[in-house]
């Protein structure tokens, strides 16, 4: 921890003695610590929130990522995965069968969650979606389904002609126990109106997290960050999570998303280009662990942060990595460079290495047996443990 008289000398006073009383940062808070040029100063407020949270743990999920379509109708700005339609080059749509045979594709990886979203499809009914479900659980009971981004939800319900309450309410009684936290992008309107304009608004995305909530589904969170938007509105979007926590309570975790260009249709402006470098993704990633006093957990996603960041992430607010993935087609297709796929030794190197403690989690951040060949009770075993039949 930096020294009282270094933040002095910062003009940080006030927040660090907020911070070491664990008081609630204000949005001007906020603003002048991503002004503060001491990136390290601003990481080591963060590393002393995530020290008083989870000591000096890391944690990992042996997880299974399935994309189940990117034809999409909402075709965001950003977003290098989407096709139109389904007679383009590399759109895809798995049936039940592919999706349900993915658990099985796993090189013998035993995992304990099943993280499963796509684009919005314009015909798959809810009814595809309820029976997916149903048959992973049929065939695997002791894997967590994370299923279905707000945005599919909101959907789902337009296609149904439902509400969003009676999807989710639906999608629990087949077997969803979670809701991974995409589509949030920045919750800003006049960015969201360039940048994604057909998705949900931010009240529709935290509608359905307040609704997931009030059903006890646990809920993940994002931010998209580096693009279009400015500070002020990264300091809005984390406002509004952390007073939708407040209300509903069911966020475990925050994933910042850093916006990858490569293969974007939205374009930076050049005189923008050199303002998002790694020192942003670090800074962003502390003011996450910052703001959000309510949230336990903060991701570096090494899939877009890529490992080596990831690792320096985790003395900047985070305390998780994510997983074994497996398989990943949204952050690669945008252009991630890291691998598709890791293992469980070499998320302990990853972790031990940087100098934590790996413990290995459930969905719900349990702690799991720590073994690194992947045997443990708690883990669902592909081979061994498998009810059913996936086709
Ligand atoms: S980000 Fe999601 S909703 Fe937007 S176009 Fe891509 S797949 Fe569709």
């Amino acid at each position: 921890m930096l020294t009282a008289d270094h933040y002095s000398r910062l003009g940080l006073a006030g927040i660090y003695d907020k911070v070491l009383a664990g008081e609630r940062l204000t949005l001007e808070d906020g603003a002048r610590l991503f002004a503060c040029p001491d990136v390290n100063a601003v990481g080591a407020l963060a590393h002393h929130v995530r020290t008083r949270l989870t000591g000096d743990k890391a944690y990992y999920v042996l997880n299974r990522h399935v994309n189940y379509t990117n034809i999409c109708v909402n075709g965001c700005l950003f977003c290098a995965f989407q096709k139109e339609r389904a007679e383009q080059a590399g759109a895809f749509a798995l049936s039940a069968d592919e999706i349900v045979q993915k658990i099985s594709d796993h090189g013998g990886m035993p995992f304990n969650e099943m993280h499963i979203v796509g684009g919005c499809h314009p015909a798959l009914p809810l009814s595809f979606f309820e029976g997916v479900i149903r048959r992973v659980k049929g065939a695997f009971p002791a894997i967590t389904v994370k299923a279905f981004t707000a945005v599919e939800i909101a959907h789902f319900a337009k296609l149904e002609g439902c509400t969003t309450l009676e999807v989710l309410t639906r999608l629990k009684e087949a077997g969803l126990r979670m809701m991974p936290g995409g589509g949030a992008e920045i919750f800003a309107p006049q960015v969201r109106e360039r940048i994604c304009p057909r998705k949900s608004d931010a009240q529709e995305w935290l509608r359905v997290h307040g609704e997931a909530h009030s059903l006890g589904l646990q809920t993940n969170c994002t931010m998209l960050f580096g693009h279009i938007e400015s500070v002020e509105d990264r300091l809005d979007h984390l406002d509004r999570l952390r007073r939708q926590q407040d209300i509903s309570g069911g966020f475990t975790c925050c994933i910042p998303l850093p916006f990858l260009t490569e293969n974007s249709l939205l374009k930076l402006p050049v005189e923008r280009l050199g303002e998002h470098t790694g020192l942003d993704r670090l800074k962003t990633i502390a003011l996450c662990r910052l703001m959000l006093d309510n949230i336990p957990h903060i991701k570096a996603y090494w899939v877009m942060l890529g490992m080596k960041m990831a690792q320096a992430a985790l003395y900047f607010g985070a305390d998780d990595l994510d997983g074994t993935i497996v398989e990943e087609k949204i952050g690669h297709d945008a252009g991630a460079q890291s691998e598709q796929s890791m293992t469980i030794p070499g998320l302990h190197e990853m972790i031990t290495r940087s100098g934590f403690t790996p413990v290995r989690r459930d969905a719900f951040y349990n702690p799991v047996n720590v073994n690194l060949t992947g045997a443990d009770p708690a883990a669902v075993n592909c081979g061994a443990d498998r009810k059913g039949g996936a086709a």
